[in-house]
């Protein structure tokens, strides 16, 4: 019997797909939701039922509750799977869906609140005895606190968004000259893109890698972890490239922090999938965030884990044990994803339009997540990810050969992608050797265009 009969997938693109599938292999109906720009997406076209909740814009469809609501309601659904983005870290949703008798494919709302909001988050894991980035003990009251802060932990320092979120509202100050800017800077970017100015202070890492744990935890106590993810390369503080595992990171440093993180969590009773982001220096790992859902990049950790994490987020989310502990838990080879995204790849100008023809490449341990099509308009309302090329190799170095063949074979004809910028990294001798920083890919794509 699968855990639910129907699901409704509260998302669009890629990550409805993939869910879809998990669905599809449990035995699950799913039923899809889409805006009026979306009347021919593929996620449409799979989904067994499908509902339109609202116009082009977000905020009139896939961040429309109630009419989501609506959707699930009369087509019976059991249980609401957000995705990332749109609904997936609102609290208040993830309480609206068990007020109406039905499953949210998620945490509860209490901690999906917690870790919304940063400064409660890193409260929480200092009390869970996670290391964390040295800052603020909390919201910085006025610009005279952050100067007093500062000049304890010292510059350079960073300026962060509580209630932050895709790399905005975060400003460096390199001196004393530069906070009373980035204070303001960060406050003002704060408040129109969350509507909360609350800032907060770290120190500002001057070379850290981004490692993040994947953890996945039952409603019976258990909590295991799916090993490390490098996200270091980043655009803007946006990732681009991911890998499973981390090239700088031994088994011996992973089982640690594995260990740090799954206590945690199991002390705190959470429930579902959640990522937790550390930067990594000098062989330190300090906390950042908690992500409560599915994270963009979680297929690399499939890859080198051999789990499904959709279907475990629905097993456990139907009260099912996970069934198995952390010394089941094996990590082979290595898994690479390159976001593509409908970009210039040296602009990065939004390139929308209709794509006239689409290859996915294939072949062994290659793997798209993509809701293209040929003949399929990308609409420009929403995000611009539109594949994730996934590769898998014994070695990290077949999974860079691999990933290079892939993106030769990869045609997306008719909008402008970052394809050529991929395989721009995947040709760098630097890439390859592993010794990056978050700093490396602004300095790569200044080079190259
Ligand atoms: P968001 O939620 O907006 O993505 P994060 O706190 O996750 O913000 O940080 C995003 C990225 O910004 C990190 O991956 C890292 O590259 C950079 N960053 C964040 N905090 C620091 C810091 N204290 N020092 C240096 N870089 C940082």
């Amino acid at each position: 019997m699968p855990p639910f009969n129907k699901i409704l997938i509260a998302n669009r693109g890629e990550i409805a797909l993939r869910i879809h599938r998990a669905c599809q292999e449990m035995g699950i109906r799913t039923v899809a939701v889409h805006s009026t720009a979306d009347d021919t997406a593929m996620h449409v076209r799979l989904a067994d039922e499908s509902v339109c909740i609202g116009p082009p814009s977000a905020r009139d469809s896939y961040l429309n509750a109630a009419a989501i609501l609506s959707a699930a309601t009369i087509t019976g659904a059991e249980a609401i799977h957000p995705g990332y983005g749109f609904l997936s870290e609102n609290a208040r949703f993830a309480e609206m869906v068990e007020a109406h008798g039905m499953a949210f494919i998620g945490p509860t709302a209490e901690h999906i609140r917690i870790m919304g909001d940063k400064i409660a988050a890193k409260d929480a894991m200092r009390r869970l005895g996670v290391p964390l980035v040295p800052g603020s003990p909390g919201a910085l009251a006025s610009v005279d606190e952050a100067r007093e802060i500062a000049d304890e932990i010292k510059y350079p320092v960073l300026i962060k968004a509580a209630a932050g979120g895709g790399g905005r509202g975060m400003k460096v100050a390199r001196n004393e000259d530069e906070l009373e800017e980035a204070w303001r800077v960060a406050r003002t970017e704060a408040k129109a893109a969350f509507g909360d100015d609350s800032v907060y202070m770290e120190k500002y890492l001057d070379r850290p890698r981004h490692i993040e744990m994947q953890i996945m935890a039952d409603t019976h106590g258990n909590v295991v972890h799916f090993g490390e993810r490098d996200c270091s390369l980043q655009r803007r503080h946006q990732k681009l490239v991911e890998e499973a595992g981390s090239p700088a990171l031994t088994a011996a440093a992973r089982d640690a922090l594995g260990e740090t993180v799954t206590n945690a969590l199991k002390q705190l009773g959470y429930r579902g999938a959640g990522t937790l982001e550390f930067l990594y220096q000098d062989e330190q790992f300090a906390f950042i965030e908690m992500n409560t859902r599915l994270q963009v990049e979680h297929p690399v950790t499939e890859m080198v884990c051999g789990v499904d994490l959709v279907r475990e987020q629905i097993r456990v989310a139907a009260g099912e044990p996970l069934g198995y502990e952390q010394r089941d838990v094996r990590f082979n080879g290595h898994a690479i994803e390159c976001r593509i995204t409908a970009e210039d790849p040296v602009t990065f100008a939004p390139s929308p339009g209709r794509v006239n023809a689409y290859h996915a490449p294939g072949g062994l341990g290659v793997r798209i997540d993509s809701a293209l099509y040929a003949g399929y308009a990308v609409p420009p309302h929403y995000d611009s990810l539109v594949a994730k090329l996934i590769v898998h190799g014994a070695t990290r170095a077949e999974a860079i050969a691999r990933c290079r063949r892939a993106l030769t074979e990869m045609v997306v004809d008719g909008i402008r992608t970052t394809i050529p910028l991929h395989q721009l990294i995947m040709e760098d001798p630097e890439f390859a050797s592993g010794d990056y920083t978050i700093h490396w890919l602004e300095r790569f794509v200044a080079q190259h265009t």
